[in-house]
């Protein structure tokens, strides 16, 4: 089918911390504006998932939502619950996986997480390799987050947009570097696309000697990315041939 061969090609963005200070976004192909514009998949927020729907800062504390970046197709959020989560295993080091667990079910206040065996099964893919070198940057990261957008079909085989995190944590990095790392690295999963300007949340854009918990900013700032208008995750409407 025509549609959706003309979506089967992909879009990459990067982020990364580590020796980076901003975000680093690149954008491989040219498809993007075709995807951004296509009438064909609906523009609009899904609905708020329950945990963040629960979630009320009484104190005010703010957000860095003028921070994040949305996509041409909109903001990176999922919709089908419970998130999938690979986790590489690494036999020489059994530890890792508990650890980068241990990091990311904080995360699972706020978006339910599921851990599955078969990374071809995950929405966000856990790696313990070097990030692949990027040519913009002089040298590489210790941790970085990508993604890829992809169309695949609902169980009812209607074709919708869909995206597919990598993150690379360097085998280098040990102890309590691993857990801001994936912490930090994982946010920007879960959708935050762009940093803090505060070092009290995990999104700050740098790398501090105390990493902070999950800050009430950090969910102040995830809840109102998942109000946010998006095509990913809405079945392309097609209409019926007569
Ligand atoms: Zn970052």
């Amino acid at each position: 089918m025509a549609i959706r061969t003309k979506y089967k090609r992909v879009i990459y963005a990067i982020s990364g911390i580590g020796t980076a200070i901003i975000i680093v976004l690149t954008l491989l192909i040219s498809q993007v504006s075709t995807i951004a514009t296509d009438d064909k998949i609906p523009f609009k927020p899904h609905p708020l998932p329950e945990r963040l729907a629960n979630w009320n800062d009484l104190n005010n504390k703010g957000d860095y939502f003028d921070q994040i970046e949305p996509a041409n197709f909109g903001y990176l959020v999922f919709s089908k619950f419970p998130i999938k989560v690979y986790i590489e295993n690494v036999d020489s080091n059994p530890q890792w996986k508990e650890t980068v667990s241990a990091a990311i079910l904080k995360w699972d206040n706020y978006l339910p997480l599921n851990l599955v065996e078969q990374p071809q099964d995950a929405d966000i893919e856990i790696i313990r390799k070097n990030p692949p070198l990027d040519p913009q940057k002089k040298r590489a990261s210790s941790a970085e987050t990508r993604y890829q957008v992809s169309i695949k079909n609902t169980p009812e085989g209607f074709p919708y947009l869909s995206h597919h995190f990598t993150i690379w944590l360097s085998p280098t990095q040990t102890g309590q570097y691993i857990e801001a790392a994936v912490l930090h690295e994982f946010g920007h999963a879960l959708g935050i696309w762009g940093h803090s300007p505060e070092q009290t949340d995990v999104m700050y854009f740098s790398q501090v000697r105390e990493p902070p918990p999950i800050s009430v900013r950090d969910i102040n700032t995830l809840k109102r990315i998942y109000q946010q208008p998006t095509r990913l995750g809405w079945p392309v409407l097609i209409a019926p041939k007569t």
